[in-house]
């Protein structure tokens, strides 16, 4: 490279510079520059201005919806749209990030502070945006008149519309300059139904996943079944499972929430554990096996998913202390930050922490059990003394707090304070049905035997594929996608 090719530096930067050159040659530039600087600024204050008073949506952020040609002078927006239709209109989706707020969202998509004041002041009627949580989707409308070219103009604040709960649409329109109403609308959701039939490989977990089921029914059903097998102990390649469940969607076929579990059957070494949900009065609902029995007990077997029994109950040599002495419950050994459920409806006796339980909890459940939870990482949020809790409920996380060699939970069950094996507790059976509960029973499980034998005949005529494995023939019908439905189920 030569010297030549480079840019002529000195002359160019020394008189745009001004400082090197003698007093009187500057003058004229200097005035000039100061023309230029003038009307630059003046632009941006009235541009700044037009943004403040007005209402439309700054270029910059609503690039997505302009194409790279440069924006037109703004005087051309100033016309009152709200009197001329129709309009062009575009929408973009934009998510809410941590610690954010609808407002912070409208200023970052350039919606001036005048026009996103009037709109929150409208939404604020009937819905609070403070609820509104990180992920929450919101779409931004912006509009032009149908007679111009989006293209070359800049936008209009059109208002937005989000769905802040599975059944409800709020939808925020532009009526006429800085007004806006506001439409609260009721999503009403259909049921499908799936079933994910599964040979167990591996694990519960691993063959309902494989199967389509969604994470939390997964839990659910792990859940349910905890109360009658110890997935530790029992669970044998080659057992089976099959599930009955329900997925709600929208109007427009795309998957609003998970719906809930409606049979539930595992065929563990050859005995088969089949219930059924229930939905009572009281809008509760309940699982019961074939002859009305329910499969809830006062106490769940473990309060811990996918851990390892890592240290039985009895006397044994204490890990740290050395001496041998009493282990009053059962450990499992789990990473740090696993959750802990509440074994048992029931109300918090402490929640503190102690040099050798570290972090505890003792929840005080009916017929004289209590149970314990030592050595959280952490609390779950809002968790206090003499609340309540209910069985299932999120009530801490794995850690190894107080005197504990890796992260684990102690777990205890105490009787009449006195510490007993949870693993052979025989706890007192769920409640039974009475006559008019037996003849509901008799109808869910008619309900649930339809729709299965209605889904494997729909299975039958998509035979012609080559059958993988039954895990395989149900994922097609039962995991079409994430939000997607492939094809209209009856
Ligand atoms: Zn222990």
């Amino acid at each position: 490279m030569t010297d030549a090719s480079l840019p002529p530096l000195n002359q160019g930067t020394a008189q745009a510079d001004g400082l090197m050159l003698p007093p009187g040659t500057v003058a004229p530039q200097q005035r000039r520059r100061a023309r230029r600087y003038f009307t630059l600024s003046f632009l941006a204050c009235l541009f700044l201005a037009l943004w403040l008073l007005t209402d439309f949506v700054l270029p910059d952020a609503n690039k997505a919806a302009l194409s790279a040609r440069p924006a037109p002078a703004p005087s051309l927006i100033m016309t009152n749209w709200h009197e001329m239709a129709p309009m062009h209109r575009r929408n973009r989706t934009v998510t809410m990030k941590k610690n954010d707020s609808l407002a912070a969202l409208l200023t970052r998509e350039g919606i001036g502070p005048i026009a996103a004041d009037a709109a929150l002041d409208t939404l604020q009627q009937v819905f609070d945006p403070r609820g509104l949580k990180p992920g929450q989707k919101v779409r931004i409308f912006t509009e032009w008149p149908q007679d111009s070219d989006p293209d070359s103009q800049i936008g209009r604040f059109a208002g937005f519309d989000l769905i802040p709960s599975p059944r409800q649409r709020i939808i925020l329109r532009r009526t006429g300059h800085l007004t806006f109403d506001i439409i609260d609308q009721n999503r009403p959701l259909s049921d499908r139904y799936f079933v994910a039939d599964a040979l167990i490989t591996s694990s519960v977990y691993e063959a309902a996943r494989s199967s389509g089921m969604a994470p939390s029914l997964v839990v659910d059903m792990i859940r349910l079944f905890s109360f009658n097998i110890d997935f530790q102990r029992d669970i044998r390649e080659g057992d089976q499972l099959e599930v009955l469940y329900s997925r709600r969607f929208d109007g427009g076929n795309q998957l609003a929430e998970e719906g809930d579990i409606l049979y539930a059957a595992l065929t563990n070494r050859g005995k088969r554990h089949a219930y059924w949900r229930l939905e009572h009065d009281d809008g509760n609902a309940a699982f019961y096996d074939e002859t009305g029995k329910s499969v809830q007990r006062l106490l769940m077997k473990t309060p811990v998913d996918g851990a390892r029994l890592s240290s039985r109950f009895g006397m044994r040599r204490h890990p740290i202390l050395g001496y041998t002495r009493l282990h009053r419950g059962l450990d499992f050994a789990a990473p740090t930050g696993t959750p802990i459920y509440a074994a048992g409806n029931g109300v918090i006796e402490k929640v503190t922490r102690s040099r050798e339980y570290g972090r505890f909890i003792r929840l005080q459940h009916s017929n004289g059990y209590e149970t314990v939870y030592a050595h959280l990482s952490r609390f779950a949020r809002g968790l206090k003394a003499n609340a309540k809790v209910r069985q299932g409920q999120i009530i801490g996380f794995v850690g190894m707090s107080g005197l504990a060699t890796g992260p684990h939970l102690h777990y205890e069950v105490l009787h009449y304070g006195k510490p007993v094996n949870p693993r052979t507790l025989d706890l007192p059976p769920g409640r039974k049905l009475d006559e008019n509960g037996l003849v509901a029973l008799q109808t869910a499980i008619a309900g649930a035997q339809k729709r299965i034998s209605s889904l494997a005949a729909r299975d039958n005529t998509l035979r012609s594929l080559p059958r993988r494995s039954r895990a395989s023939l149900s994922e097609r019908q039962a995991a079409p996608s994430r939000f997607a439905v492939p094809t209209a189920r009856p």
